[in-house]
C-alpha cells in the first residue's frame, strides 16, 4: 500500500488496515465499510484490496460524516494500543515487560481476508493471538504464508467438491513486509537437500502482537522451490517436511532477525517441533553439549496437541528423514542415533514425539482429550480446554443488546469472569428474541445470496433458507468423524421431522473435505442427493466454501448448532462455543468441550449415557437419540410461542450464553496458558 496515495486528512488509513484488530472493533470495521460498501462486500472484507482499488477516497477526504466516523476510529485504535492497564501489566507486571512468548502455528485463522487456516486449529490459533493482545501477553505468532491459502471448494451439481487454488499476492493482503533494525525488509535461509531456500518474513499486526510469515515465493529460489509454501496441507511428503523445516527452523531464524527474544517457545500442535532443535543448534553453537542444549531447550516449551487419532500425527519415514536432516546431528554436536532417538516412534520419526520430548509441558485441549491423549502418548498430558474470541464471535446486535443491559458493568474487559453475564438473566425475552430474529433474518439473506450464485452456476434449483422456519446449523470440516451424513439414517422419519408445515424444520450443512479425503467428499454428495432422493426439498441445503465469513454468519444467525462427532474423536470443537455465546444452543454428543459445559438446561445432548462397543450400534443409538430429542424437545419448545416470543426457547438461549461465554473464552484460556505454562516456565525473569 502506498501511503503517499492517502489525502492528508485520511492518511492514517492505511495504518488502520494493517492492524487486524479492525476485525473485532465494529466501529473500526465501519471506517472501510462506510468508505464503499460495495467493494467491501465484493473484496471479501479486505481493506488492502479496498484502499487500493476504491475511488472513493477523494470524496470522502472532505466528507465530514466520514472524516468523523475516520477519526472516532483512530482515536480507538490509539487507546487501544497504547493500554497500559491490561490483565497482564496487573497480574505479572514484570513478564509484561519480558521478551515473551513465541507461538508457532502451521495455520493462523484471523479473518477470511487472509486465507491461512483450514479449519479449527487455526482459529483456535488466530482466537489465542486476539486474546493475547487483549489481555497484554507479550506474544510473538509465527507461521507460513500460503500464497494460494488452503483452497476455494465449489460443489458442482452432482454434489462433488472440486478444489479451486488461487494465488493471492501479498501487496492484496493486510500485511507488510518485516524490517530489520536497518530498515531493509527482513530474509532468513535455511538448509534443504543440496541447497539454500530463501524466505523473505512478513509481518501481521493483530492488535498488540505481531505475527511473522515465512514466504518462499521469492527470486532466488527454484520455481519448484518458490512453491514450497503455496498451500497449506497440499503436496506430498517432501512438501510437508520442507514446510516444517520453513515453519520450525525458518521461524526461529525470523524472530532472531526481526522479533522480540522469546523467554518461552510455544508450539500449537506437532507441526513446529523443529523449533527445538534449531533452538538446540544455537545453543551447541555457543558451546553447550547435546545434553545441556536439550535440557535448556525443553526448560523454556510448551507443547499443546491437538489430534485424539494416531493417524493425525506427522511422521516421516528414515530415508526421508535423512535425506533433509542429514546434516543436523554434526549441527547438533551428537551421532544420528541420538537425533533419530529424539522423535522415533513405531519405527518412524513422529514430529509429536519430537515434540512430547523437547518440551517441559504437554496439553490436550479437553479434559476428555486429556484422557485420550494420556493414554494415547503415554506422558503427563494436562489439558486447557479451547475457547473463542469473544468479540470476533459475537453478533453486533447481541452485543448492541448486551451493553444496553450490561451497563456499567466490567464484562467487555473481563469476558471471562462468569459473574460479568448476570445481566442475561435480566435481558427481556421480547428483546433477545427480536435481536435474534432479526440476525437470523441477516443471515438467511446472506445465505440465499450465496446459494442463488451456487446454483445458478451448475444450472440447479436454488435452495433457500426461511427465516420463520427453525433452522439448524451444521458447519465444520468434514471429516468422516464427525458424521455429518448420520441424519440421514432414516429418512423416513426425518421428513416427517421437516415437513410438518406448522412447524417447518430446516438443515443447513457448510464445509471443507481435506482433497485427498475421498470418504469425506463422499458425504459432501450424499447431503447434497438427499433433497432429491429422499424428497427433502430444501430441509437439507448444502453451502460450499466454508470460511470465517460463513462461520460468522451461521453461528450468530441459526436457532441450533448441531454436532454429532463419533466419541472420542472432537479433540474440542469450537464452532459450538461461538453459537452458544450468541444464543444458539449446542446440540451435540457428549464430546470435545461439551460435556464441561452441558447442563440439562443450556442445550441438549445427543446419546447420553449410552457407550456401545461397535461403531454401527453407536451410530444406531446416537442417531435414535437425535431424533428423539429433536421430536420432544426442540422442535416442541422451539414453536411454543406467547405471542410472537417462545419464552421455554429464550431461556435455554439465556442459559446458554451465561454458561458458555465465560468460560469458554480464549480470554479464560490464555489466563490458563500464562498461568499454568507460560509463567512457570520462563516468562518471569
Ligand atoms: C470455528 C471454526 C472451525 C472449528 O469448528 P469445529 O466446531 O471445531 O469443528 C472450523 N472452521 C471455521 C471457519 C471456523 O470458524
Amino acid at each position: 500500500m502506498d501511503t503517499n496515495f492517502f489525502p492528508e486528512s485520511l492518511h492514517r488509513l492505511p495504518e488502520l488496515a494493517r492492524n487486524l484488530l479492525w476485525s473485532w472493533r465494529p466501529s473500526l470495521e465501519n471506517v472501510f465499510e462506510s468508505l464503499d460498501r460495495k467493494l467491501w462486500e465484493e473484496t471479501e472484507h479486505n481493506p488492502a484490496r479496498l484502499l487500493a482499488e476504491t475511488k472513493n477516497l477523494p470524496g470522502a477526504a472532505e466528507d465530514p460524516e466520514f472524516l468523523e466516523i475516520y477519526e472516532r476510529a483512530v482515536g480507538e485504535m490509539d487507546v487501544y494500543l497504547a493500554d497500559a492497564s491490561t490483565w497482564m501489566e496487573a497480574t505479572y507486571p514484570e513478564a509484561a515487560a519480558s521478551g515473551g512468548v513465541a507461538y508457532f502455528s502451521a495455520e493462523f485463522g484471523l479473518h477470511e481476508s487472509l486465507p491461512i487456516y483450514s479449519g479449527g486449529l487455526g482459529v483456535l490459533a488466530g482466537d489465542h493471538v486476539k486474546s493475547a493482545s487483549d489481555l497484554g501477553l507479550p506474544l510473538t505468532g509465527v507461521g507460513i504464508l500460503y500464497a494460494q491459502g488452503y483452497f476455494r471448494q465449489r460443489i458442482g451439481a452432482d454434489g462433488r467438491q472440486s478444489e479451486v487454488y488461487e494465488a493471492f499476492t501479498p501487496e492484496t493482503r493486510p500485511l507488510e513486509a518485516a524490517t530489520d533494525e536497518d530498515g531493509n525488509e527482513a530474509y532468513v535461509s535455511v538448509e534443504l537437500p543440496g541447497r539454500e531456500l530463501r524466505l523473505k518474513v512478513w509481518r501481521v499486526r493483530v492488535g498488540r502482537v505481531s505475527i511473522f510469515l515465512l514466504d518462499a515465493d521469492v527470486p532466488g529460489n527454484s520455481d519448484d522451490d518458490r512453491r514450497l509454501t503455496s498451500r497449506l496441507y497440499g503436496g506430498g511428503e517432501h512438501m510437508r517436511i520442507s514446510q516444517e523445516i520453513i515453519l520450525g527452523v525458518g521461524g526461529v531464524r525470523a524472530l532472531r532477525k526481526v522479533g522480540p527474544s522469546p523467554a518461552v517457545f510455544h508450539m500449537n500442535e506437532g507441526h513446529a517441533a523443529f523449533l527445538a532443535l534449531e533452538r538446540m543448534r544455537e545453543a551447541v553453537e555457543g558451546g553447550s553439549s547435546f545434553g545441556e542444549a536439550k535440557r535448556s531447550v525443553k526448560a523454556t516449551t510448551v507443547f499443546t496437541t491437538h489430534t485424539p487419532v494416531p493417524a493425525g500425527h506427522d511422521a516421516f519415514d528414515g530415508d526421508l528423514f535423512w535425506e533433509f536432516l542429514s546434516g543436523w546431528p554434526e549441527s547438533l554436536s551428537t551421532d544420528g542415533d541420538a537425533l533419530w532417538r529424539l522423535g522415533e516412534s513405531g519405527g518412524r520419526f513422529n514430529m509429536t514425539r519430537l515434540a512430547m520430548n523437547l518440551s517441559t509441558s504437554q496439553n490436550a485441549v479437553s479434559e476428555i482429550h486429556g484422557e485420550v491423549s494420556r493414554a494415547m502418548l503415554d506422558g503427563p498430558v494436562k489439558h486447557i480446554t479451547n475457547g473463542v474470541h469473544t468479540w470476533s464471535w459475537l453478533s453486533p446486535r447481541m452485543r448492541n443488546l448486551f451493553e444496553k443491559h450490561a451497563r456499567g458493568r466490567a464484562w467487555t474487559r473481563c469476558p471471562e469472569t462468569p459473574s460479568a453475564w448476570s445481566f442475561v438473566e435480566e435481558v427481556p425475552d421480547e428483546e433477545l428474541w427480536t435481536a435474534h430474529a432479526e440476525t437470523k433474518r441477516e443471515t438467511c439473506a446472506f445465505i440465499n445470496a450465496r446459494l442463488e450464485t451456487q446454483s445458478r452456476r451448475v444450472g440447479g434449483r436454488p435452495q433457500a433458507l426461511d427465516p420463520d422456519a427453525l433452522i439448524i446449523g451444521f458447519a465444520r470440516r468434514f471429516a468422516t468423524y464427525k458424521r455429518a451424513t448420520l441424519l440421514l439414517s432414516d429418512p423416513g422419519r426425518l421428513r416427517r421431522i421437516t415437513g410438518d408445515p406448522s412447524r417447518p424444520v430446516q438443515f443447513v450443512f457448510a464445509g471443507k473435505a481435506h482433497p485427498a479425503d475421498e470418504p469425506g467428499k463422499e458425504f459432501i454428495s450424499s447431503l447434497h442427493a438427499a433433497a432429491e432422493e429422499y424428497g427433502l426439498g430444501a430441509s437439507v441445503v448444502v453451502l460450499e466454501d466454508y470460511d470465517m465469513n460463513i462461520a460468522r454468519h451461521l453461528v450468530r444467525g441459526v436457532d441450533v448448532w448441531m454436532n454429532n462427532p463419533r466419541r472420542p474423536l472432537e479433540a474440542s470443537g469450537t464452532s459450538g462455543q461461538k453459537a452458544s455465546l450468541n444464543g444458539i444452543p449446542n446440540f451435540s454428543v457428549l464430546d470435545g468441550w461439551w460435556p464441561e459445559a452441558y447442563n440439562g438446561k443450556n442445550g441438549w445432548a445427543i446419546g447420553e449415557g449410552v457407550e456401545l462397543d461397535s461403531e454401527e450400534a453407536q451410530d444406531a443409538a446416537d442417531v435414535e437419540s437425535l431424533y428423539e430429542i429433536l421430536e420432544n424437545s426442540i422442535v416442541p419448545l422451539f414453536y411454543e410461542r406467547s405471542g410472537d416470543v417462545p419464552h421455554g426457547w429464550a431461556a435455554v438461549m439465556k442459559e446458554s450464553i451465561s454458561t458458555v461465554a465465560p468460560e469458554f473464552s480464549t480470554q479464560r484460556m490464555v489466563q490458563d496458558y500464562t498461568h499454568k505454562l507460560y509463567v512457570p516456565n520462563g516468562l518471569m525473569p
